[in-house]
């Protein structure tokens, strides 16, 4: 029986890493993986997911107009069946493409394991990680580390001069902002002393 599986974290903890990873060992065994980024994502190359370690993988790009099941489904029927669905930037699915996850998983049989952020700068869920928090099979943390040294469960949003922003668009890729991960006490405070990542993944590899 296949699972859906949402595993999430702060930013910069390694996730795409992770998914890269994964999808290499099903490369590796012959079989077909199939991986899903969203696509208003443009800090790196249209249909990519990247890691801070250097490495990248070709991905197939999601809106909001697309329906993961169909998407899935006619892949799986038209060539090579689909042994699993990987899905980068989760948080960014809408509710109801986090529905067609799970059927995707009851009805054709197909594992999916998506990862991504769980609250955005100002702490509130993402639509998408809300409503795969509400329906995973399994559920993961990964885990980020603050400048503290403790877990980093916050993702804060910075200015290019390092302070913290508390109010604005939740979505703002690929503008001059840039994300820390924090504990939840430094979050607070507001004392995001970390080395900000600038906000495209290349640069901080
Ligand atoms: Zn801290």
């Amino acid at each position: 029986m296949a699972s859906l599986y949402f595993k999430y974290a702060a930013m910069n903890s390694g996730k795409s890493t992770q998914l890269l990873q994964a999808q290499y060992n099903y490369f590796e065994r012959g079989m077909n993986p199939v991986a899903m980024t969203a696509g208003i994502d443009n800090r790196t190359a249209v249909g990519k997911i990247t890691s801070r370690l250097g490495i990248d993988c070709p991905a197939y790009t999601f809106d909001k107009t697309t329906d993961i099941f169909s998407f899935v489904e006619e892949m799986n029927e038209g060539g090579k069946p689909v042994d699993i669905l990987f899905i980068d930037e989760a948080q960014f699915l809408s509710e109801a493409q986090a529905f067609q996850c799970a059927r995707v998983v009851d009805e054709l049989d197909i594992p999916v394991l998506c990862y991504g952020l769980k609250t955005d700068f100002m702490g509130k869920l993402f639509e998408g990680s809300e409503a795969l928090l509400r329906l995973s099979d399994n559920i993961e943390e990964i885990k980020a580390i603050c400048w503290c040294g403790k877990k980093a469960t916050m993702t804060a949003r910075l200015t290019p001069k390092g302070d913290m922003v508390k109010s604005g668009q939740q979505i703002a890729i690929g503008g001059n902002e840039m994300y820390t991960a924090l504990c939840r006490k430094h979050f607070m405070s507001g004392e995001a002393k970390a080395i900000p990542v600038q906000n495209t993944k290349k640069s901080a590899a």
